[in-house]
Protein backbone atom coordinates (compact mmCIF):
# COMPACT_ATOMS: atom_id res chain seq x y z
CA UNK A 1 0.00 0.00 0.00
CA UNK A 2 0.82 3.54 -0.55
CA UNK A 3 1.95 5.90 1.49
CA UNK A 4 -0.23 7.31 4.90
CA UNK A 5 -0.55 11.07 5.05
CA UNK A 6 -0.79 12.75 8.09
CA UNK A 7 -3.23 15.93 7.89
CA UNK A 8 -3.28 18.81 10.67
CA UNK A 9 -6.65 20.59 8.57
CA UNK A 10 -6.31 24.16 10.44
CA UNK A 11 -8.77 26.90 10.98
CA UNK A 12 -5.41 29.36 9.41
CA UNK A 13 -3.01 27.18 8.27
CA UNK A 14 -2.85 23.74 7.30
CA UNK A 15 0.08 21.14 7.79
CA UNK A 16 0.87 17.64 5.90
CA UNK A 17 3.60 14.85 6.93
CA UNK A 18 4.57 11.70 6.27
CA UNK A 19 6.67 8.87 7.41
CA UNK A 20 10.19 8.89 6.48
CA UNK A 21 11.88 5.65 8.02
CA UNK A 22 10.61 6.01 11.59
CA UNK A 23 10.68 9.59 11.38
CA UNK A 24 7.96 11.91 10.88
CA UNK A 25 8.42 14.72 8.14
CA UNK A 26 6.87 17.41 7.01
CA UNK A 27 6.04 17.67 3.66
CA UNK A 28 6.97 21.40 1.88
CA UNK A 29 4.13 22.54 -0.13
CA UNK A 30 4.62 23.39 -3.95
CA UNK A 31 5.46 27.10 -3.52
CA UNK A 32 8.33 25.76 -0.93
CA UNK A 33 6.26 26.85 2.48
CA UNK A 34 6.38 24.13 5.12
CA UNK A 35 2.50 25.27 6.16
CA UNK A 36 -0.43 26.01 3.86
CA UNK A 37 -2.39 28.97 4.52
CA UNK A 38 -6.32 27.27 4.53
CA UNK A 39 -7.30 29.75 2.30
CA UNK A 40 -9.87 29.46 -0.75
CA UNK A 41 -10.80 32.21 -4.04
CA UNK A 42 -12.52 31.88 -6.79
CA UNK A 43 -11.01 34.27 -9.73
CA UNK A 44 -13.61 35.95 -11.66
CA UNK A 45 -12.26 33.28 -14.31
CA UNK A 46 -13.81 30.40 -12.47
CA UNK A 47 -10.90 29.69 -10.85
CA UNK A 48 -10.05 28.06 -7.99
CA UNK A 49 -6.71 29.10 -6.01
CA UNK A 50 -5.77 27.51 -2.84
CA UNK A 51 -3.29 28.67 -0.09
CA UNK A 52 -0.43 30.80 -0.30
CA UNK A 53 -1.51 32.24 -3.42
CA UNK A 54 -5.38 32.87 -1.99
CA UNK A 55 -4.42 34.35 0.40
CA UNK A 56 -2.11 37.02 -1.52
CA UNK A 57 -5.01 37.70 -4.14
CA UNK A 58 -7.25 38.00 -1.09
CA UNK A 59 -7.10 42.35 -1.04
CA UNK A 60 -8.14 42.27 -4.37
CA UNK A 61 -10.60 39.98 -4.24
CA UNK A 62 -12.35 39.49 -0.90
CA UNK A 63 -15.94 38.77 -1.62
CA UNK A 64 -14.64 35.71 -3.47
CA UNK A 65 -11.70 34.82 -0.52
CA UNK A 66 -13.03 32.28 1.94
CA UNK A 67 -10.70 32.22 5.41
CA UNK A 68 -11.39 30.02 8.22
CA UNK A 69 -13.92 27.34 6.76
CA UNK A 70 -13.24 24.96 9.91
CA UNK A 71 -15.25 27.10 11.84
CA UNK A 72 -18.36 26.27 9.72
CA UNK A 73 -17.67 22.67 9.64
CA UNK A 74 -21.10 20.73 10.32
CA UNK A 75 -23.43 23.56 9.78
CA UNK A 76 -25.52 24.78 7.15
CA UNK A 77 -23.45 27.38 6.32
CA UNK A 78 -23.09 27.41 2.32
CA UNK A 79 -20.17 30.42 0.83
CA UNK A 80 -21.83 31.57 -2.07
CA UNK A 81 -20.10 33.26 -4.82
CA UNK A 82 -21.08 34.20 -8.29
CA UNK A 83 -24.73 32.02 -7.74
CA UNK A 84 -23.68 28.75 -6.70
CA UNK A 85 -23.23 27.52 -3.13
CA UNK A 86 -20.87 25.30 -1.44
CA UNK A 87 -21.09 23.31 1.46
CA UNK A 88 -18.07 23.77 4.23
CA UNK A 89 -16.92 20.14 3.84
CA UNK A 90 -16.82 21.24 -0.55
CA UNK A 91 -14.14 24.70 0.63
CA UNK A 92 -12.47 21.96 3.04
CA UNK A 93 -12.28 19.54 -0.25
CA UNK A 94 -10.57 22.25 -2.06
CA UNK A 95 -7.73 22.78 0.47
CA UNK A 96 -7.42 18.79 1.11
CA UNK A 97 -6.67 18.51 -2.71
CA UNK A 98 -4.38 20.71 -2.87
CA UNK A 99 -2.26 18.94 0.77
CA UNK A 100 -3.04 15.63 -1.48
CA UNK A 101 -1.15 17.22 -4.60
CA UNK A 102 1.75 18.61 -2.51
CA UNK A 103 1.95 15.26 -0.64
CA UNK A 104 1.77 13.37 -4.04
CA UNK A 105 4.76 15.79 -5.62
CA UNK A 106 6.68 14.74 -2.33
CA UNK A 107 6.54 11.27 -2.31
CA UNK A 108 6.43 10.41 -6.46
CA UNK A 109 3.29 8.61 -6.55
CA UNK A 110 -0.16 8.86 -5.79
CA UNK A 111 -1.42 9.09 -1.98
CA UNK A 112 -4.72 8.14 -1.34
CA UNK A 113 -4.88 7.26 2.52
CA UNK A 114 -5.12 10.36 5.24
CA UNK A 115 -5.28 10.76 9.19
CA UNK A 116 -6.93 14.23 9.50
CA UNK A 117 -6.96 15.63 12.98
CA UNK A 118 -9.49 17.54 14.56
CA UNK A 119 -9.84 19.69 17.52
CA UNK A 120 -10.74 17.23 20.86
CA UNK A 121 -14.32 19.78 21.24
CA UNK A 122 -15.18 18.83 17.37
CA UNK A 123 -18.47 17.29 17.64
CA UNK A 124 -19.68 14.20 15.82
CA UNK A 125 -21.00 16.30 12.91
CA UNK A 126 -18.20 18.05 12.59
CA UNK A 127 -16.01 14.76 12.36
CA UNK A 128 -17.95 13.39 9.76
CA UNK A 129 -18.23 16.79 7.85
CA UNK A 130 -14.17 16.75 7.63
CA UNK A 131 -14.04 13.02 6.48
CA UNK A 132 -16.69 13.47 4.39
CA UNK A 133 -14.55 16.78 3.17
CA UNK A 134 -11.42 13.76 2.97
CA UNK A 135 -13.71 11.80 0.43
CA UNK A 136 -14.84 14.43 -1.69
CA UNK A 137 -11.25 15.32 -1.76
CA UNK A 138 -10.25 11.75 -3.15
CA UNK A 139 -8.75 10.50 0.20
CA UNK A 140 -9.73 7.70 2.10
CA UNK A 141 -9.90 8.72 5.64
CA UNK A 142 -8.15 6.11 7.58
CA UNK A 143 -8.69 8.01 11.14
CA UNK A 144 -9.46 11.23 12.53
CA UNK A 145 -7.93 11.39 15.65
CA UNK A 146 -7.78 14.21 17.99
CA UNK A 147 -5.08 17.40 17.38
CA UNK A 148 -3.90 17.37 20.94
CA UNK A 149 -3.36 13.27 21.12
CA UNK A 150 -1.30 13.67 17.71
CA UNK A 151 0.76 16.39 19.48
CA UNK A 152 1.74 14.08 22.41
CA UNK A 153 2.74 11.75 19.79
CA UNK A 154 4.68 13.63 18.16
CA UNK A 155 6.32 14.70 21.44
CA UNK A 156 7.06 10.74 22.14
CA UNK A 157 4.91 10.51 24.96
CA UNK A 158 3.78 7.56 23.83
CA UNK A 159 6.73 5.35 25.24
CA UNK A 160 5.23 3.60 28.25
CA UNK A 161 5.47 6.56 30.69
CA UNK A 162 2.62 7.13 32.33
CA UNK A 163 1.88 10.91 32.47
CA UNK A 164 -0.62 13.59 32.51
CA UNK A 165 -0.13 16.50 29.51
CA UNK A 166 -2.05 19.74 29.47
CA UNK A 167 -1.86 20.34 25.72
CA UNK A 168 -2.61 24.44 25.27
CA UNK A 169 -3.03 25.25 21.64
CA UNK A 170 -3.19 28.72 20.36
CA UNK A 171 -3.55 28.53 16.57
CA UNK A 172 -4.90 31.65 14.58
CA UNK A 173 -8.51 31.43 14.87
CA UNK A 174 -8.91 28.86 18.41
CA UNK A 175 -7.46 28.57 21.22
CA UNK A 176 -8.03 24.58 22.71
CA UNK A 177 -6.86 23.57 26.08
CA UNK A 178 -7.27 19.90 26.25
CA UNK A 179 -5.94 17.22 29.68
CA UNK A 180 -4.68 13.99 28.40
CA UNK A 181 -3.65 11.04 30.24
CA UNK A 182 -1.22 8.77 28.66
CA UNK A 183 -1.02 5.01 29.97
CA UNK A 184 0.54 1.52 28.59
CA UNK A 185 -0.96 2.04 25.02
CA UNK A 186 -3.59 4.12 26.13
CA UNK A 187 -3.46 7.94 25.14
CA UNK A 188 -6.71 9.48 26.77
CA UNK A 189 -8.45 12.64 26.32
CA UNK A 190 -9.81 13.26 30.02
CA UNK A 191 -11.32 17.13 29.33
CA UNK A 192 -11.29 19.76 27.05
CA UNK A 193 -12.06 23.18 27.29
CA UNK A 194 -11.08 26.56 25.31
CA UNK A 195 -12.67 29.46 23.02
CA UNK A 196 -13.51 28.86 19.34
CA UNK A 197 -13.13 32.89 18.49
CA UNK A 198 -9.78 33.64 20.24
CA UNK A 199 -6.38 33.13 18.25
CA UNK A 200 -3.47 35.00 15.98
CA UNK A 201 -6.42 36.88 14.09
CA UNK A 202 -7.44 38.55 16.92
CA UNK A 203 -4.10 39.58 17.73
CA UNK A 204 -3.62 40.86 14.13
CA UNK A 205 -6.64 42.75 14.33
CA UNK A 206 -5.33 44.61 17.52
CA UNK A 207 -2.45 45.88 15.75
CA UNK A 208 -4.67 46.74 12.53
CA UNK A 209 -6.89 48.65 14.82
CA UNK A 210 -3.25 50.48 16.24
CA UNK A 211 -2.11 51.06 12.71
CA UNK A 212 -5.61 52.32 11.49
CA UNK A 213 -5.69 54.73 14.24
CA UNK A 214 -2.13 55.81 14.02
CA UNK A 215 -2.86 56.66 10.28
CA UNK A 216 -5.77 58.71 11.05
CA UNK A 217 -3.80 60.89 13.32
CA UNK A 218 -0.93 61.36 11.31
CA UNK A 219 -2.71 61.35 8.01
CA UNK A 220 -6.31 62.75 9.00
CA UNK A 221 -7.56 59.37 6.33
CA UNK A 222 -9.90 56.95 7.81
CA UNK A 223 -9.32 53.50 6.06
CA UNK A 224 -11.53 51.61 8.07
CA UNK A 225 -14.33 51.24 4.80
CA UNK A 226 -11.14 50.82 2.22
CA UNK A 227 -11.27 47.06 1.92
CA UNK A 228 -8.33 46.90 0.23
CA UNK A 229 -6.25 48.80 2.21
CA UNK A 230 -7.38 47.61 5.12
CA UNK A 231 -6.27 43.72 3.69
CA UNK A 232 -2.72 44.77 2.92
CA UNK A 233 -2.50 46.31 6.53
CA UNK A 234 -3.97 42.94 7.69
CA UNK A 235 -0.50 41.32 6.00
CA UNK A 236 1.67 43.83 7.41
CA UNK A 237 -0.14 43.41 10.70
CA UNK A 238 0.67 39.74 10.87
CA UNK A 239 4.11 40.41 10.16
CA UNK A 240 4.90 42.47 11.92
CA UNK A 241 3.67 40.27 15.25
CA UNK A 242 6.01 36.74 14.19
CA UNK A 243 8.37 39.85 13.97
CA UNK A 244 7.69 40.90 17.71
CA UNK A 245 8.26 36.87 18.45
CA UNK A 246 11.79 37.10 18.23
CA UNK A 247 12.52 41.37 18.06
CA UNK A 248 11.57 44.19 20.41
CA UNK A 249 10.63 46.23 17.65
CA UNK A 250 8.84 46.02 14.18
CA UNK A 251 8.00 49.02 11.10
CA UNK A 252 4.94 48.72 8.78
CA UNK A 253 5.93 50.31 6.01
CA UNK A 254 2.86 50.48 3.15
CA UNK A 255 3.75 53.29 0.51
CA UNK A 256 0.64 54.08 -1.40
CA UNK A 257 -1.87 53.13 0.60
CA UNK A 258 -4.22 56.30 0.25
CA UNK A 259 -5.34 58.96 -1.76
CA UNK A 260 -6.63 62.05 -0.42
CA UNK A 261 -7.06 65.35 -2.70
CA UNK A 262 -5.04 63.84 -5.35
CA UNK A 263 -2.11 63.23 -3.14
CA UNK A 264 -0.51 60.13 -1.84
CA UNK A 265 -0.08 58.51 1.44
CA UNK A 266 2.11 56.07 2.56
CA UNK A 267 1.99 54.41 6.28
CA UNK A 268 5.24 53.99 8.03
CA UNK A 269 4.47 53.18 11.80
CA UNK A 270 6.66 51.71 14.39
CA UNK A 271 5.66 49.39 16.89
CA UNK A 272 7.43 47.62 20.35
CA UNK A 273 6.96 44.44 21.75
CA UNK A 274 6.18 46.39 24.52
CA UNK A 275 3.03 48.61 23.18
CA UNK A 276 1.54 45.30 21.06
CA UNK A 277 2.00 43.40 24.86
CA UNK A 278 -0.12 46.30 26.33
CA UNK A 279 -2.46 46.35 23.55
CA UNK A 280 -3.07 42.36 23.68
CA UNK A 281 -2.92 41.54 27.27
CA UNK A 282 -6.64 40.75 27.36
CA UNK A 283 -6.56 38.62 24.64
CA UNK A 284 -3.35 36.51 26.66
CA UNK A 285 -5.78 36.07 29.70
CA UNK A 286 -8.62 35.08 28.33
CA UNK A 287 -6.70 31.98 27.93
CA UNK A 288 -6.67 31.88 31.92
CA UNK A 289 -9.99 30.72 32.22
CA UNK A 290 -10.45 27.60 30.34
CA UNK A 291 -6.76 26.36 31.56
CA UNK A 292 -8.63 26.32 34.85
CA UNK A 293 -12.01 24.83 33.42
CA UNK A 294 -10.52 22.04 31.79
CA UNK A 295 -8.15 20.59 35.16
CA UNK A 296 -11.70 21.64 37.16
CA UNK A 297 -13.07 19.27 34.20
CA UNK A 298 -10.65 16.60 34.69
CA UNK A 299 -10.46 16.68 38.75
CA UNK A 300 -6.67 17.81 38.66
CA UNK A 301 -4.82 20.57 39.72
CA UNK A 302 -2.03 21.76 38.09
CA UNK A 303 0.36 19.92 40.46
CA UNK A 304 -0.85 16.70 38.84
CA UNK A 305 0.12 17.73 35.30
CA UNK A 306 3.55 16.56 34.20
CA UNK A 307 4.02 18.41 30.96
CA UNK A 308 2.60 21.33 29.22
CA UNK A 309 2.88 21.44 25.39
CA UNK A 310 2.51 24.60 23.27
CA UNK A 311 0.85 23.68 19.84
CA UNK A 312 0.10 26.06 17.33
CA UNK A 313 1.98 29.12 15.68
CA UNK A 314 0.13 32.09 18.35
CA UNK A 315 2.52 30.04 21.25
CA UNK A 316 5.66 31.83 19.94
CA UNK A 317 4.28 34.94 21.33
CA UNK A 318 6.58 35.55 23.73
CA UNK A 319 3.90 37.15 26.31
CA UNK A 320 1.77 33.98 25.89
CA UNK A 321 4.55 31.66 26.72
CA UNK A 322 4.81 34.01 30.05
CA UNK A 323 1.56 33.20 30.34
CA UNK A 324 1.53 29.71 30.64
CA UNK A 325 4.63 29.51 32.87
CA UNK A 326 2.54 31.76 35.18
CA UNK A 327 -0.87 29.64 34.98
CA UNK A 328 0.86 26.40 35.39
CA UNK A 329 4.13 26.89 37.34
CA UNK A 330 6.54 25.39 35.54
CA UNK A 331 8.11 25.50 31.86
CA UNK A 332 6.13 24.58 28.84
CA UNK A 333 8.02 22.22 26.17
CA UNK A 334 8.93 23.69 23.31
CA UNK A 335 10.58 21.25 21.47
CA UNK A 336 8.81 21.22 18.17
CA UNK A 337 7.87 23.15 15.97
CA UNK A 338 4.01 24.44 16.84
CA UNK A 339 2.90 24.58 13.59
CA UNK A 340 3.99 21.19 12.67
CA UNK A 341 4.03 18.81 15.49
CA UNK A 342 0.27 17.78 15.22
CA UNK A 343 0.39 16.97 11.29
CA UNK A 344 3.71 15.32 12.70
CA UNK A 345 1.52 13.09 15.06
CA UNK A 346 -1.20 12.18 12.47
CA UNK A 347 1.77 10.88 10.93
CA UNK A 348 3.25 8.67 12.93
CA UNK A 349 -0.56 7.74 13.69
CA UNK A 350 -0.80 7.01 9.73
CA UNK A 351 2.51 4.94 10.17
CA UNK A 352 1.35 2.84 12.93
CA UNK A 353 -1.74 1.75 10.88
CA UNK A 354 0.10 1.14 7.59
CA UNK A 355 1.98 -0.98 9.93
CA UNK A 356 -0.98 -2.91 11.17
CA UNK A 357 -2.00 -3.53 8.03
CA UNK A 358 1.11 -5.27 6.70
CA UNK A 359 0.73 -8.85 7.29
CA UNK A 360 2.91 -10.67 10.26
CA UNK A 361 4.16 -6.83 11.75
CA UNK A 362 4.14 -7.04 15.07
CA UNK A 363 3.46 -3.35 15.12
CA UNK A 364 1.78 -2.12 18.56
CA UNK A 365 -0.93 0.21 18.12
CA UNK A 366 -1.57 2.86 20.12
CA UNK A 367 -5.38 3.37 21.27
CA UNK A 368 -6.38 6.67 20.82
CA UNK A 369 -8.88 7.74 23.23
CA UNK A 370 -11.49 10.75 22.69
CA UNK A 371 -14.23 11.80 24.73
CA UNK A 372 -17.26 13.32 23.69
CA UNK A 373 -17.70 16.66 23.57
CA UNK A 374 -21.46 16.95 25.21
CA UNK A 375 -23.88 14.69 26.73
CA UNK A 376 -26.36 12.49 24.61
CA UNK A 377 -29.77 12.05 25.81
CA UNK A 378 -33.35 10.95 24.81
CA UNK A 379 -37.08 13.07 25.25
CA UNK A 380 -38.68 10.74 28.33
CA UNK A 381 -42.16 11.64 30.00
CA UNK A 382 -42.28 15.13 31.15
CA UNK A 383 -40.12 16.66 28.77
CA UNK A 384 -36.84 15.34 30.66
CA UNK A 385 -33.88 14.60 28.57
CA UNK A 386 -32.92 11.15 30.21
CA UNK A 387 -29.04 10.97 29.62
CA UNK A 388 -27.65 7.91 28.37
CA UNK A 389 -24.13 9.05 27.63
CA UNK A 390 -22.49 11.79 29.92
CA UNK A 391 -19.95 14.73 28.60
CA UNK A 392 -16.26 14.08 28.25
CA UNK A 393 -16.99 10.03 28.15
CA UNK A 394 -13.77 8.09 26.87
CA UNK A 395 -14.68 7.05 23.32
CA UNK A 396 -15.08 4.86 21.65
CA UNK A 397 -18.68 4.00 23.84
CA UNK A 398 -21.66 1.94 24.11
CA UNK A 399 -24.52 2.62 26.70
CA UNK A 400 -27.98 0.47 26.51
CA UNK A 401 -30.92 1.53 29.05
CA UNK A 402 -34.23 -0.14 29.18
CA UNK A 403 -37.00 2.40 28.69
CA UNK A 404 -41.44 1.56 28.91
CA UNK A 405 -44.52 3.18 27.48
CA UNK A 406 -46.48 5.60 29.16
CA UNK A 407 -49.84 5.42 26.96
CA UNK A 408 -51.44 2.11 27.50
CA UNK A 409 -51.94 0.17 24.20
CA UNK A 410 -49.08 2.39 22.86
CA UNK A 411 -47.85 0.58 19.59
CA UNK A 412 -44.88 3.19 18.93
CA UNK A 413 -42.04 5.35 20.65
CA UNK A 414 -40.95 8.44 18.81
CA UNK A 415 -37.08 7.95 19.92
CA UNK A 416 -35.76 12.04 20.11
CA UNK A 417 -32.31 12.43 20.92
CA UNK A 418 -30.32 15.14 22.05
CA UNK A 419 -27.13 16.56 22.62
CA UNK A 420 -26.31 19.02 25.89
CA UNK A 421 -26.26 19.45 29.21
CA UNK A 422 -29.74 21.05 30.27
CA UNK A 423 -32.14 18.84 32.11
CA UNK A 424 -35.08 19.42 29.68
CA UNK A 425 -34.64 18.84 26.01
CA UNK A 426 -36.26 21.94 25.43
CA UNK A 427 -33.24 23.80 26.07
CA UNK A 428 -30.81 20.62 24.44
CA UNK A 429 -30.50 20.81 20.52
CA UNK A 430 -32.31 17.77 18.75
CA UNK A 431 -30.00 15.92 16.53
CA UNK A 432 -32.09 12.79 15.44
CA UNK A 433 -35.86 11.33 15.82
CA UNK A 434 -37.08 8.10 14.91
CA UNK A 435 -40.10 5.52 15.22
CA UNK A 436 -40.15 2.32 16.57
CA UNK A 437 -42.89 0.68 15.53
CA UNK A 438 -44.58 -2.51 15.73
CA UNK A 439 -44.59 -2.98 20.05
CA UNK A 440 -46.70 -5.02 20.81
CA UNK A 441 -49.78 -4.03 22.44
CA UNK A 442 -49.71 -3.92 26.10
CA UNK A 443 -50.70 -1.65 29.41
CA UNK A 444 -48.21 1.37 29.66
CA UNK A 445 -45.06 0.13 31.48
CA UNK A 446 -44.82 -3.50 30.43
CA UNK A 447 -43.27 -3.11 27.18
CA UNK A 448 -39.27 -3.15 27.72
CA UNK A 449 -37.41 -1.25 24.88
CA UNK A 450 -33.64 -1.10 24.70
CA UNK A 451 -32.24 2.03 23.77
CA UNK A 452 -28.61 2.19 22.68
CA UNK A 453 -26.08 4.76 21.51
CA UNK A 454 -22.88 3.56 20.21
CA UNK A 455 -20.20 6.19 19.26
CA UNK A 456 -17.33 4.81 17.21
CA UNK A 457 -13.34 6.01 16.99
CA UNK A 458 -14.53 8.92 14.82
CA UNK A 459 -16.80 10.08 17.16
CA UNK A 460 -19.79 9.35 14.99
CA UNK A 461 -23.07 8.18 16.88
CA UNK A 462 -25.63 5.39 16.30
CA UNK A 463 -28.31 5.08 17.94
CA UNK A 464 -30.77 2.33 18.04
CA UNK A 465 -34.00 1.26 19.60
CA UNK A 466 -35.15 -2.36 19.89
CA UNK A 467 -38.43 -3.52 21.60
CA UNK A 468 -37.08 -6.67 23.84
CA UNK A 469 -40.61 -8.42 23.29
CA UNK A 470 -40.84 -8.76 19.49
CA UNK A 471 -36.91 -8.02 18.44
CA UNK A 472 -38.15 -4.69 16.50
CA UNK A 473 -35.77 -2.83 15.91
CA UNK A 474 -34.83 1.20 14.24
CA UNK A 475 -31.90 2.69 14.38
CA UNK A 476 -30.06 5.93 13.10
CA UNK A 477 -26.76 7.56 12.27
CA UNK A 478 -26.53 11.19 13.19
CA UNK A 479 -25.02 12.51 10.15
CA UNK A 480 -23.27 15.92 9.41
CA UNK A 481 -26.04 18.35 8.63
CA UNK A 482 -28.48 17.07 11.99
CA UNK A 483 -25.44 18.00 14.56
CA UNK A 484 -24.73 20.86 16.19
CA UNK A 485 -22.13 23.67 15.09
CA UNK A 486 -18.71 24.48 17.28
CA UNK A 487 -20.90 27.69 18.74
CA UNK A 488 -23.92 26.34 19.57
CA UNK A 489 -21.48 23.65 21.85
CA UNK A 490 -20.05 26.36 23.53
CA UNK A 491 -23.35 27.82 24.01
CA UNK A 492 -24.94 24.65 25.13
CA UNK A 493 -22.01 24.30 28.02
CA UNK A 494 -22.28 28.26 28.51
CA UNK A 495 -26.26 27.73 29.16
CA UNK A 496 -25.75 24.90 31.43
CA UNK A 497 -23.40 26.34 33.87
CA UNK A 498 -25.68 29.02 34.15
CA UNK A 499 -29.43 27.68 34.33
CA UNK A 500 -28.21 24.13 35.66
CA UNK A 501 -29.36 24.89 39.42
CA UNK A 502 -32.80 26.02 37.90
CA UNK A 503 -32.97 23.07 35.55
CA UNK A 504 -32.07 20.73 38.50
CA UNK A 505 -34.83 22.15 40.27
CA UNK A 506 -37.50 22.17 37.65
CA UNK A 507 -36.83 18.73 36.77
CA UNK A 508 -36.90 17.53 41.00
CA UNK A 509 -40.38 19.08 39.74
CA UNK A 510 -41.35 16.64 36.84
CA UNK A 511 -40.17 14.21 38.43
CA UNK A 512 -42.30 14.44 41.70
CA UNK A 513 -45.41 14.73 39.59
CA UNK A 514 -44.82 11.68 37.31
CA UNK A 515 -43.90 9.52 40.33
CA UNK A 516 -47.39 11.25 41.82
CA UNK A 517 -49.19 10.26 38.69
CA UNK A 518 -47.70 6.35 38.50
CA UNK A 519 -48.91 6.13 42.33
CA UNK A 520 -52.37 6.95 41.47
CA UNK A 521 -52.67 4.77 38.87
CA UNK A 522 -50.92 2.04 40.83
CA UNK A 523 -52.87 2.21 43.62
CA UNK A 524 -55.75 2.79 41.71
CA UNK A 525 -55.22 -0.94 40.26
CA UNK A 526 -54.68 -2.46 43.82
CA UNK A 527 -57.85 -1.17 44.74
CA UNK A 528 -59.63 -3.08 41.82
CA UNK A 529 -57.38 -6.09 42.27
CA UNK A 530 -58.37 -6.74 46.18
CA UNK A 531 -61.66 -5.56 45.67
CA UNK A 532 -62.59 -8.71 47.38
CA UNK A 533 -60.06 -9.61 50.55
CA UNK A 534 -59.29 -5.75 51.68
CA UNK A 535 -61.33 -5.03 54.43
CA UNK A 536 -63.95 -2.16 54.25
CA UNK A 537 -61.95 -0.09 56.66
CA UNK A 538 -58.66 -0.14 54.84
CA UNK A 539 -60.34 -0.10 50.89
CA UNK A 540 -62.03 3.43 52.37
CA UNK A 541 -59.12 4.65 53.77
CA UNK A 542 -56.94 4.07 50.60
CA UNK A 543 -59.67 5.49 48.36
CA UNK A 544 -59.71 8.46 49.96
CA UNK A 545 -56.25 9.62 50.26
CA UNK A 546 -55.91 8.45 46.25
CA UNK A 547 -58.73 10.32 45.46
CA UNK A 548 -57.30 13.34 47.48
CA UNK A 549 -54.19 12.83 45.32
CA UNK A 550 -55.72 12.74 41.80
CA UNK A 551 -57.40 15.89 42.95
CA UNK A 552 -54.23 17.19 43.68
CA UNK A 553 -52.77 16.69 40.80
CA UNK A 554 -55.73 18.04 38.85
CA UNK A 555 -55.22 18.83 34.85
CA UNK A 556 -51.75 19.77 35.67
CA UNK A 557 -48.90 18.42 33.69
CA UNK A 558 -45.30 17.63 34.20
CA UNK A 559 -44.53 20.43 32.48
CA UNK A 560 -46.59 23.43 33.44
CA UNK A 561 -46.74 22.52 37.03
CA UNK A 562 -46.21 25.42 39.62
CA UNK A 563 -44.85 25.42 43.06
CA UNK A 564 -47.73 25.94 44.58
CA UNK A 565 -50.02 22.89 42.85
CA UNK A 566 -46.50 20.84 43.54
CA UNK A 567 -46.52 21.76 47.44
CA UNK A 568 -50.10 20.18 47.67
CA UNK A 569 -49.03 17.15 45.62
CA UNK A 570 -45.86 16.71 47.78
CA UNK A 571 -48.89 16.91 50.65
CA UNK A 572 -51.22 14.49 49.27
CA UNK A 573 -47.93 12.33 47.98
CA UNK A 574 -47.20 12.26 51.76
CA UNK A 575 -50.25 11.36 53.18
CA UNK A 576 -50.71 8.29 50.38
CA UNK A 577 -47.44 7.24 51.76
CA UNK A 578 -48.39 6.87 55.32
CA UNK A 579 -51.73 5.30 54.71
CA UNK A 580 -50.15 2.71 52.47
CA UNK A 581 -47.69 2.48 55.43
CA UNK A 582 -50.29 2.40 57.81
CA UNK A 583 -51.97 -0.62 56.10
CA UNK A 584 -48.54 -2.61 55.37
CA UNK A 585 -49.07 -2.14 51.96
CA UNK A 586 -45.48 -1.40 49.68
CA UNK A 587 -45.78 -0.33 46.35
P1 LIG B 1 -1.65 27.66 13.34
O1 LIG B 1 -3.14 27.70 13.15
O2 LIG B 1 -1.20 26.79 14.42
O3 LIG B 1 -0.91 27.47 12.07
O4 LIG B 1 -1.26 29.13 13.83
C1 LIG B 1 -1.33 30.19 12.97
C2 LIG B 1 -1.22 31.45 13.75
O5 LIG B 1 0.06 31.50 14.35
C3 LIG B 1 -1.35 32.64 12.85
O6 LIG B 1 -2.17 33.62 13.47
C4 LIG B 1 0.07 33.13 12.76
O7 LIG B 1 0.14 34.52 12.54
C5 LIG B 1 0.60 32.78 14.13
N1 LIG B 1 2.07 32.72 14.14
C6 LIG B 1 2.87 31.96 13.37
N2 LIG B 1 4.16 32.22 13.66
C7 LIG B 1 4.17 33.16 14.63
C8 LIG B 1 5.19 33.86 15.34
N3 LIG B 1 6.47 33.65 15.09
N4 LIG B 1 4.81 34.74 16.28
C9 LIG B 1 3.52 34.99 16.55
N5 LIG B 1 2.52 34.38 15.90
C10 LIG B 1 2.83 33.48 14.95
Amino acid sequence: MGKIIGIDLGTTNSCIAVMEGNEPTVIANKEGYRTTPSVVAFSKEGERIVGNAAKRQAAVNADRTVFSIKRNMGTDYRKKVDGKKYTPQEISAMILRKLKEDAESFVGGEVTDAVITVPAYFSDAQRQATKDAGRIAGLNVLRIINEPTAAALAYGLDNGQPQKILVYDLGGGTFDVSIIEIGDNLIQVLATSGDNHLGGDDFDQRIVQYLVEQFKQSEGINIEKDVAALQRIREEAEKAKKELSSALNANINLPFLAVSKGEPHHMDINITRQQFEAITMDLINKTVAPVENALLDAGLNKNDINMVLLVGGSTRIPAVQEKVREIMGREPSRNLNPDECVAMGAAIQGGKLGNQLIPGSTASEIILMDVTPLSLSIETFGGIASRLIERNTTIPTRHSQIFTTVGNYQTSVDIKVYQGERKFTKDNKLIANFRLSGIRRAMAGIPQIEVTFDIDVNGIVNVSAKDLDTNNEQSVTITSSSNMSEDEIERAKWEADIYGKQDETKGELVEMVISAENMVRTVSAMLKEHKKDWDKEKRKNIKETCSMLSKALGKTTPEKVTQIEAQQIRQAVEEMQYTLEKHGIKI
